[in-house]
C-alpha cells in the first residue's frame, strides 16, 4: 500500500499520486478557472484536478457538444457556431453554466474548463461568485503559438469512446486506429485548419483580454507555462498555487 507522506486541503499525498477522497471539512470552496487558448491542455488539466479536489469540471464545450450530440434544443441553435469555431451567444453559456453550478456537486467548489471566454460571461461570473462570497483563482495556462497549432492539427478522437490522441505526442499503438475501441480515429470538425485559425482569433480578440479584467477585479492570477513540459509536470504546478494561502 501507497506511504501517505503529506496531508492536504482535498486529498491525501502518497507516493503514488493524491488519493481521491476529498476531505470537505478541510476545505474551503474553491472555484477555479483554467484559462487559456485552445490547445493549452485545459481539459486534460481539468481531469487530473478533478481526482485530486474532489470537486466538478464544468466543461461548457463539453456541455454543448452534448446538447448538440442529444439533439436538444441549445443545441441545434450552437452546432454550426462550434463547428465554424465562433463562439456560441453569451445568453446561452450563461444559463448553462447557472443551471450547472445550482447543483449540489458544484457546492463545495468547480473547475471552469472554456469558461468565462467573454466580458459579459466573466461578468456574469464574478456576480453569480459575489453573491455566494467566494473567491476565483484563475490559472493562465501560456503555451507557445506553434505547440498549440501543433496539438490542434494532430488531435485524433475516436468516434466511439472520445478518447483523444496526438499524431506526434500521443499516438495510438496501431496508426489511425483507437487502442480502446479499435475504431478509425477521426479529426473533430472543429479541428480541421480554416476552423483552428477561427478559434485561436476569437481567443485573442474576445477571452484574452479578460486577464486584464481578471487583474482590475483582484483575482489571484497565475501564469503556468504549458508548452513544454508533460501534463503531469504542469498538474504539480498548478497544485502548488491553488494551495497557497
Ligand atoms: P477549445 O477550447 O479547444 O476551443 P471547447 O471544447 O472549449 O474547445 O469549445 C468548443 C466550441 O464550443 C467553441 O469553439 C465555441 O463555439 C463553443 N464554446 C465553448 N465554450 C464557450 C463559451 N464559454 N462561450 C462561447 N462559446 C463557447
Amino acid at each position: 500500500m501507497a506511504r501517505k507522506s503529506q496531508v492536504k486541503n482535498g486529498g491525501v499525498l502518497t507516493d503514488s499520486g493524491y488519493d481521491q477522497t476529498p476531505n470537505p471539512k478541510s476545505q474551503a470552496p474553491l472555484a477555479l478557472i483554467l484559462f487559456g487558448p485552445p490547445g493549452s491542455g485545459k481539459g486534460t488539466q481539468s481531469k487530473l484536478l478533478v481526482k485530486t479536489l474532489g470537486i466538478p469540471q464544468i466543461s461548457t464545450g463539453d456541455m454543448l457538444r452534448e446538447h448538440v450530440r442529444k439533439g436538444l434544443a441549445v443545441g441545434t441553435k450552437v452546432e454550426a457556431k462550434m463547428k465554424a469555431g465562433i463562439l456560441v451567444r453569451d445568453e446561452v453559456v450563461n444559463r448553462l453554466v447557472e443551471e450547472r453550478l445550482a447543483q449540489p456537486d458544484a457546492a463545495r467548489g468547480f473547475i471552469l474548463d472554456g469558461y468565462p471566454r467573454t466580458r459579459a460571461q466573466a461578468e456574469t461570473l464574478c456576480g453569480m461568485l459575489e453573491a455566494k462570497g467566494w473567491d476565483a483563482v484563475v490559472i493562465h495556462l501560456v503555451v507557445d503559438y506553434n505547440v498549440i497549432i501543433a496539438r490542434l492539427t494532430g488531435r485524433r478522437q475516436c468516434p466511439v469512446c472520445g478518447t483523444l490522441y496526438n499524431e506526434t505526442s500521443k499516438p495510438p499503438k496501431v496508426a489511425g486506429v483507437c487502442d480502446l475501441e479499435g475504431a478509425a480515429l477521426i479529426v473533430r470538425d472543429d479541428d480541421r485548419e480554416e476552423v483552428i485559425r477561427q478559434r485561436l482569433e476569437a481567443y485573442e480578440s474576445q477571452t484574452r483580454p479578460l486577464i486584464e479584467y481578471f487583474r482590475e477585479k483582484g483575482k489571484r492570477l497565475y501564469d503556468v507555462d504549458a508548452s513544454h513540459e508533460t501534463p503531469e509536470a504542469v498538474f504539480r504546478k498548478i497544485e502548488v498555487l491553488i494551495r497557497k494561502p
